[in-house]
């Protein structure tokens, strides 16, 4: 019966889905996330409870506000059909499980970091440092055996060797990146990437251990080189001053390496092999 629970956690992501879209728009404002009610950004008028309704209300509405008619970005929809798809996706494929537990929640920073990066160029301390704590508390339930843990500690107990996997990942993927990427950056000249991709990366570190991790950080380097270098091209931007949010190409790499991720290691050592 997977199908139904799956139809029933999508029912609940397009809920849930709503309240990412307050959490991108509040969260690198510095704003709460849980009062006051909605409001339009444009009249402040507060937003009813029957305009609130995942994707019928946008519809309904035209994507504009009742009141004063300013557009309502397509952000909304779209985070809300994305938000249902991951909740029916990971429970169709997890059932009803911790493993399905965490990758919601991982999914779910993961969406509302891709849209703060894009509007705001900032990734907000709340999700990658502490969704990297949220990672290695994950690493006690769901086992991460990708990882040299066995090698350092032979004997340690299965949930201290999945914690310990999780948090070489996490030091792994972000502290050698400082380093290699501040050189890069000096060497031609542009913009290094800021601190909120360091903690980002440490984050996926934790939430997907090493290979998974590394593959989600070449997924976003790549994306962020040929989709960002396009559009400065493109756009004419001066690469120099123009920041491309990085944040967002690597949330985009993460939730990849996260469902597909061993599907295309596995597939990348046997065309190696
Ligand atoms: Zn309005």
């Amino acid at each position: 019966m997977p199908g139904i629970f799956a139809v029933i956690a999508g029912v609940f992501g397009l809920v849930f889905g709503s309240f990412l879209n307050v959490c991108i728009y509040r969260l690198p404002r510095d704003l709460s996330v849980v009062a006051p009610r909605s409001f339009c950004p444009s009249c402040q008028r507060q937003i009813l409870w029957h305009e609130n309704i995942p994707l019928l209300s946008y519809a309904l509405l035209g994507g504009r506000c009742r009141t004063c008619k300013a557009p309502i970005g397509w952000r909304y929809p779209a985070v809300e059909a994305m938000t249902a798809a991951l909740f029916a996706g990971t429970v169709f494929e997890f059932g009803l499980t911790i493993a399905a537990m965490k990758w919601i929640v991982f999914g779910c920073m993961m969406v509302v970091l891709f849209w703060t990066d894009v509007e705001t160029r900032l990734l907000p301390d709340e999700l990658t440092l502490g969704g990297m704590a949220i990672g290695l508390g994950f690493s006690l339930f769901v086992p991460q055996s990708d990882g040299p843990a066995a090698l350092l500690a032979p004997g340690a107990a299965a949930p201290v060797a999945s914690l310990l996997n999780s948090a070489i990942a996490a030091f792994l993927l972000s502290v050698p990146f400082v380093a290699f990427s501040y050189g890069y950056a000096r060497l031609r000249n542009i913009m290094p990437p800021g601190w909120g991709d360091v903690k980002l990366l440490g984050m996926l570190g934790a939430f997907l251990g090493l290979g998974q991790g590394i593959l989600a950080m070449m997924l976003g380097a790549t994306g962020g080189a040929i989709l960002g270098g396009g559009y400065i091209l493109v756009k004419k931007k001066d690469p120099r001053t123009h920041a491309l949010p990085l944040g967002t190409f690597l949330c985009a790499g993460g939730i990849v390496a996260a469902f597909w991720g061993p599907r295309i290691i596995q597939w990348w050592w046997r065309l190696n092999g």
